[in-house]
């Protein structure tokens, strides 16, 4: 199962990567909004394919537009019936798009309303480990929380795994260079990770440059299934059932 792609960003027809998933054995899809815009275009592709699901949430690129009016239209689509999660939300102080004050009270708000709802949520965690964990710590206790794009080392990941998160694993864990993901990949539990893509980015190998779409998630099972010494069919199947019990469809 694919459990993050953003199909509102794929510069392709929606229909045609939803096909073409299904073909490459990617039963289910969920698409992740970031902003007021992409949740309505993501629930609108949930609404149309009876595969697809969503996830909203203000991704912290996009915190500084989450005023109280922004938050109130937010609280109305996370009850959709085919919303499954609040997220993607977190810290990123790669690229600071919004301010660490910004982002901060964004994410805290909407972890908020996850425990309002009782929704699990979807964490974009990219250099802001300590921060991240600490918010968690204090807000997520005993919450389905999943770290997309797992990017921590090897103790971040013996902690989230003892707080009883999951995580996210992409194409990153194809690329030659991903030396500290591939050992974290060996540590967790199988029974802990999300297939995901973050399409259109982070393209796996061997399309790295191309754009990346839902159809490659076998790809980033097959890099698993070698690092776990599991077959593909195990990984897929495993990795399934959690994405199933995770996001309760
Ligand atoms: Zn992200
Ligand atoms: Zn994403």
């Amino acid at each position: 199962m694919e459990t993050h792609a953003h199909l509102d960003m794929i510069k392709r027809e929606v229909k045609d990567v939803v096909q073409d998933a299904r073909q490459a054995g990617v039963t289910k899809i969920i698409t992740i909004g970031i902003d007021l815009e992409s949740f309505q275009k993501n629930l609108a592709y949930a609404e149309r394919f009876s595969n697809v699901y969503t996830a909203v949430g203000f991704h912290p690129h996009e915190s500084k537009k989450m005023k109280e009016g922004e938050l109130f239209l937010l609280e109305k689509m996370v009850t959709h019936p085919k919303n499954v999660a609040i997220g993607e939300i977190g810290l990123d102080y790669y690229y600071k798009h919004s301010s660490p004050e910004a982002q901060s009270q964004a994410f805290q708000k909407q972890i908020d309303l996850a425990n309002k709802y009782d929704l699990p949520i979807i964490i974009h965690d990219r250099d802001a480990h300590q921060e991240t964990a600490n918010i968690l710590t204090e807000k997520a206790q005993g919450k389905k929380v999943v770290l997309h794009c797992f990017s921590g080392n090897i103790s971040l990941a013996k902690w989230c795994v003892e707080q009883g998160f999951y995580f996210g694993i992409g194409g990153v864990v194809t690329f030659k260079n991903a030396l500290e993901l591939t050992r974290v990949v060996k540590e967790i539990p199988l029974n802990r990770i999300l297939l995901e893509t973050d399409s259109p980015f982070l393209t796996p190998h061997p399309f790295r440059g191309k754009p990346n779409e839902p159809k490659y998630i076998p790809y980033i099972a097959e890099k698993i299934a070698q690092l776990k010494g599991k077959t593909v069919e195990e990984v897929a199947q495993i990795t399934t059932e959690n994405a199933q019990y995770f996001f309760k469809i």
